[in-house]
């Protein structure tokens, strides 16, 4: 079945597009974390980060760059969160590749994003061993 995006691209349902080009689309997120939140979407599906190539990827790193310059410029943004939502474990719900680039103002009342936890002792030493490439 296509992904919501798919239809997006495809022109099926409606979206307020910011760029596009061979590789990429650019979209406002329907439900921004804040206004002007947008969606780096690669034009072919690869589901997850780990299934991109890496050149798509690069390349829409490039492009939310772009973004995250123009929500410093239009909006005056101070700045950005620049995100992937990797595998629905992690919160992803649309199984299309795609980078969030969120405007952030100081003092807007959203971070922490993340709550966070704490290594007993010895156990980052265990955790280093266990993801040293
Ligand atoms: P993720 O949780 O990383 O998969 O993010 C999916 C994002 O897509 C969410 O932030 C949704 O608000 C957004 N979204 C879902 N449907 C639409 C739509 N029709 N147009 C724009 N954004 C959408």
């Amino acid at each position: 079945m296509a992904t919501v995006f798919e239809m997006i691209i495809n022109g099926d349902i409606p979206s307020t597009r910011l760029y596009e080009d061979d590789q990429c689309l650019v979209i406002l997120d329907i439900n921004p974390i804040s206004k002007g939140h947008a969606l780096v979407i690669s034009k072919k599906c690869y589901p997850t980060f780990t299934d991109i190539p890496m050149e798509t990827l690069s390349h829409m790193m490039e492009v939310a760059r772009k973004i995250d310059q123009k929500q410093r410029d239009a909006l005056k943004a101070e700045g950005t969160n620049i995100m992937i939502n990797n595998s629905p474990a992690s919160g992803q719900e649309v199984p299309h590749l795609h980078i969030h680039v969120i405007p952030r103002f100081s003092g807007d009342g959203k971070t922490p994003a993340f709550p966070k936890e704490k290594y007993a002792e010895g156990e980052m030493a265990v955790f280093g061993d266990l993801l040293r490439l």
